[in-house]
């Protein structure tokens, strides 16, 4: 058997990085660690800085959407607090879910039994499968569109095929002027880690020119500390656009031939420094350009261009060569 040890110390040399522009950064969070505000209306969001929720408070009982555990129990106390200021009632009985992952609807448990839990059909048999006790199923779920009419408001569910996750969906306040659509475009800053951690890049990528389709003024994304508006989204796009065709240039022109012959026989040790190497080269004039535009462009945008890389080489077959 192969015995590892882990070693947990920190590393010595964290890296310095461009400083974070203040249109990155949203309302300042309270003592319990949280803003709330009013979207338009009776639909509020929540934040804790990181991650978003909304709910929108109706004469049939507060219906909440996501339910993020790093807010938690904070969620619960924004509500208390709107409801009282407005003198209408606090119960959480509705939770729309915009996708099965913890780190957005981990604190559904909270809600207790009573509530009733929407979201998509590939929400729930994710849901069921993964088994997670912080996560119920859903009671109540929908394949491409539903409208929810619930205490006089409208709230229209639509599914747009897979992107972050097989089962993302978009939330549209029609009589609110806003959109809920997470885990795609982050407010101000840009997509974290291999494309947002998503799936499948090709709707990850549609997603944005999905959104702006509908009518909307602002936008909850999920992430991060402010809202949304359809500029962010354009420069979002924008932002993907300039990846691609930077990362198609670095393909066609970058020579790998120095890195397979140092690796000769290693060929893992070839692929890895060759796609690498391009993702990188591929990245830089788009660190450049976002630097002071989007926070944390130079944090992960080298990630970000890895995984659009493979996207576009095996999603799309650029630069795919059949043998002679
Ligand atoms: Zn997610
Ligand atoms: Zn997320």
């Amino acid at each position: 058997m192969i015995e590892l040890r882990v070693s947990t110390e920190a590393s010595p040399t964290l890296p310095d990085y461009a400083p974070v522009p203040n249109t990155a950064f949203g309302p300042t969070l309270n003592e319990q660690g949280y803003y709330v505000g009013r979207v338009e209306r009776n639909l509020y969001w929540v934040t804790d800085g990181v991650y978003q929720a909304a709910f929108l408070t109706t004469s049939d009982g507060v219906v909440l959407f996501d339910a993020p555990p790093t807010i938690g129990h904070n969620l619960q106390r924004a509500i208390d607090e709107i409801a009282r200021a407005n003198g209408v009632g606090s119960t959480v009985r509705y939770l729309v879910h915009t996708h099965h992952h913890a780190d957005h609807v981990g604190a559904s448990s909270l809600f207790g039994k009573e509530v009733v839990r929407i979201g998509q059909e590939e929400t729930r048999r994710l849901l069921l499968r993964d088994d997670d006790p912080a996560r119920p199923p859903l009671d109540e779920t929908f394949s491409d569109r539903r409208r929810l009419e619930i205490g006089d408001e409208r709230i229209e569910l639509a599914w747009h095929g897979p992107n972050h996750t097989p089962d993302n969906s978009v939330i549209h306040f029609p009589e609110h002027n806003a959109l809920m659509m997470v885990d795609i475009v982050n407010a101000g800053w840009v997509p974290v880690s291999v494309v947002n951690l998503s799936e499948d890049i090709r709707g990850y990528v549609a997603m944005p020119g999905v959104a702006l389709t509908y009518p909307w003024k602002t936008l909850v994304s999920g992430h991060l500390g402010r809202l949304a508006t359809r500029d962010d989204v354009v420069t979002h796009q924008q932002y993907m656009a300039d990846l691609d065709a930077s990362i198609r240039t670095a393909w066609a022109t970058f020579d790998p031939t120095p890195i397979f012959v140092t690796y000769g026989p290693n060929i893992w040790a070839g692929v890895k420094h060759y796609l690498d190497a391009v993702s990188r080269a591929a990245a830089q004039p788009v660190i450049e350009k976002y630097t002071g535009v989007l926070a944390a462009a130079d944090v992960y945008t080298a990630d970000v261009s890895f995984w659009l890389m493979e996207s576009i080489r095996l999603d799309l077959g650029y630069g795919s060569q059949v043998h002679a």
